[in-house]
This record gives structure tokens, sequence and C-alpha cells, in this order.
């Protein structure tokens, strides 16, 4: 295989609203920068419908549009934006050796990590096997195909309550498979979910097995905190527990908490490793909203810029 290689100052990894917002403010700054966007361009935000709390869009926008504007933004400035994977990162010195797709190395002076986090699955070999077929971890995109039909979210979260509303509009019946008998959600989402006339809560249960034929997800058999076993008849079972955080290449060598949350020094986007900087929710396991993943991806850029000024 052929392998190519270039030198850059500032690579970011990311293409969510930490990512793009770090190349608006290292591209400005004259940091030549390099950033690649991953499997899912635009990040977590393309999979969410309208956003209706960032700041300067008062009547709300959508998740992808404010995404591609924010790209389009750090492309104005120079941004090098690429389609490609990290599959390997060397951090023992600087520069840090970045490998892109198995074929091409990067020499960066300073790395961004802004790599997002990921859906969790519940792990149920079911759920594993009509993945695709039935099963979903974001309603956002998948829900269309389930356009009057009856469908299952789990979780108890704002996501999931977001969700729930959204496949309301579309799907016949909702049901939300909630582990414990309160929500988690905020009081805003709660009510909005109470409210909708097609969501029932299925409080105190779990998912014991998803139930399939061949053309995909007919059932889900559940058990409630007493042990009884329920079965509901759906074509549609969506996920919304929770993210893990995309830190896997980067460690050990970048330090994470037991949940693999990147860890940086308070108030800024230095890692353990100088000149790796962490941003969004890669490293936040408790804000996680758009606007301040936008802002640590500032700090980042900042902080890679006072960084290179100092050596
Ligand atoms: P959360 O971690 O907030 O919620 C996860 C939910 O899934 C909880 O109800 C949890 O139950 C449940 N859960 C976790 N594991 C399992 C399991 N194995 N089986 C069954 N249920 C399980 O994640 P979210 O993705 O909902 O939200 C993440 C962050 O993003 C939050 O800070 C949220 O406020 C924010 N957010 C904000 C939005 C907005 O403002 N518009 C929209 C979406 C998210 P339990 O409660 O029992 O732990």
């Amino acid at each position: 295989m052929t392998t190519t290689s270039e030198k850059v100052k500032c690579l970011i990894v990311g293409g969510g609203p930490a990512g793009y917002t770090a190349a608006i403010y290292t591209s400005r700054a004259n940091l030549q920068t390099v950033l690649y966007e991953g499997l899912q361009p635009g990040g977590q935000l393309t999979t969410t419908t309208d956003v209706e709390n960032f700041p300067g869009y008062p009547k709300g926008v959508s998740g992808t549009e404010m995404m591609m504007e924010i790209r389009e933004q750090a492309g104005r400035f120079g941004a090098d934006i690429r389609f490609g994977s990290v599959t390997k990162a060397n951090l023992d010195k600087r520069p840090f050796v970045i490998t892109i797709d198995d074929k091409h190395t990067i020499e960066a002076e300073t790395l961004i990590i802004a790599t997002g986090a990921t859906a969790k699955y519940l792990g149920l070999p079911s759920e594993e096997k009509y993945r695709g077929q039935g099963v979903s971890a974001c309603a956002t995109c998948d829900g269309f195909f389930y356009k009057g039909q009856d469908v299952a979210i789990v979780g108890g979260g704002d996501t999931a309550c977001e969700e729930a509303i959204y496949l309301s509009n579309i799907c016949r019946k909702v049901y939300m498979i909630v582990r414990r008998n309160v929500l988690r959600a905020s009081q805003a989402m709660q009510n909005r979910v109470l409210k909708a006339q097609n969501i029932e809560i299925l409080w105190e249960h779990q998912t014991k097995e998803i139930l399939g034929s061949t053309n995909g997800v007919t059932g889900a058999l559940l058990t409630n905190k007493a042990g009884e076993e329920k079965t509901i008849d759906i074509q549609g079972f969506f996920l919304a527990i929770g993210h893990t955080p995309n830190s896997g290449l980067f460690t050990p060598a970048v330090k994470t908490d037991e949940l693999g949350y990147i860890c940086t020094k308070p108030g800024t986007a230095y890692t353990n490793v100088p000149g790796v900087f962490a941003a969004g929710d890669v490293q936040d396991s408790q804000y996680r909203q758009a606007i301040t993943a936008a802002a640590s991806g500032c700090i980042a850029a900042k902080d890679a810029e006072f960084f290179l000024n100092e050596q």
C-alpha cells in the first residue's frame, strides 16, 4: 500500500461543533489547519431535529443546517476540511504522527481531539441481529421508515423524550421503555411527552429480547420490576440511553476518566500530553450541548495557539 505524508501546524480530528469552531479560530490565527471529519460530518447534531437553544437562531435551526454553516465558516478562513478517519495516533513525541484511513500520515505540531461520542446500545444479541432492520439509535435518521407503524424507544433522558416526540409525529404509537419510575429529562421535555396522545410510557420496564423475523423487528419482550414479562408488537426499536466518548484511539497516551472521557485541565483544553488538546463531547460528560462544544472548540484553538507561540 502506498502511503503519503504531510506536515501541519494544527490537526483537528472531528467534524462537530467543537471541531469546526476550533477550525474557525485556528485558521483565522493563521495556524495552517487540517480537519478530518470522520464518518459523520456534522457530528451528532445532524441526527437531531431543530436546535432551539443555540444563541443567534431565534426561530430555531435544523442541526444539519447549522453544522454546514459552521463548516462553511471554517472553510472561509482556509481550514482544509477533509473526509477521513484517524486509524492510528502516535503521540509519543512532537510532531505527533497521525495516520488517516491507514494510508496517509500527518505530522502535526498540535492536535485537537474533537471526536465526540457515540450512541450506546443495550448489548443484547437480538439488538445486534436486527441492527439496521428495525433497531436504530437515531430516531431522526430512521423514524421516517416507520411511518404509520408502532415503535418503541428506550431511555428516559432528554434524547429519549425528544426522539419520542419526533416519532409520535410520524408513527401510530410510541412506547417509551423507562427503567425507573421517573424520567431523567428536563421538565419541559417531560411535559411534552406526557401531553402526546400516542406515547405510552412503560415505567420500570427493561428489554429482555427484541423479537423479529426475516423481515426485521416484530416486537420486544419486556420485564417489569416484579419480573413479569410482557410482549409489545412493534416494527421499530430505538435506543436513546446515552453515549460513549470516542477517545479510544488516543489512549492510553491521553488520560481519560473511568468512563473514557478525556481529562482536561479545568478551564482549559490541555490534556496530559503537551500539544494535545480536547474539545466537545469527548471530554464533556456533563453539559454535552452544541453551544458548550463550540465554546470548548474555541478554547482548544486558543490553547493550541498559545502553546505554539510559547515553543
Ligand atoms: P442521559 O444520560 O441523560 O439519559 C440516558 C437515559 O437512558 C436515562 O434515562 C437512563 O436511565 C437510560 N438508560 C441508560 N442506560 C440504560 C439501560 N441499559 N437500559 C435502560 N435505560 C437506560 O442521556 P441523553 O442522551 O438523554 O442526554 C445526554 C445529555 O444531552 C443530557 O445532558 C441532556 O440534557 C442533553 N440533551 C439535551 C437536549 C436538549 O436540550 N434539547 C436534547 C438531548 C440531550 P436512568 O435515568 O435510570 O439512569
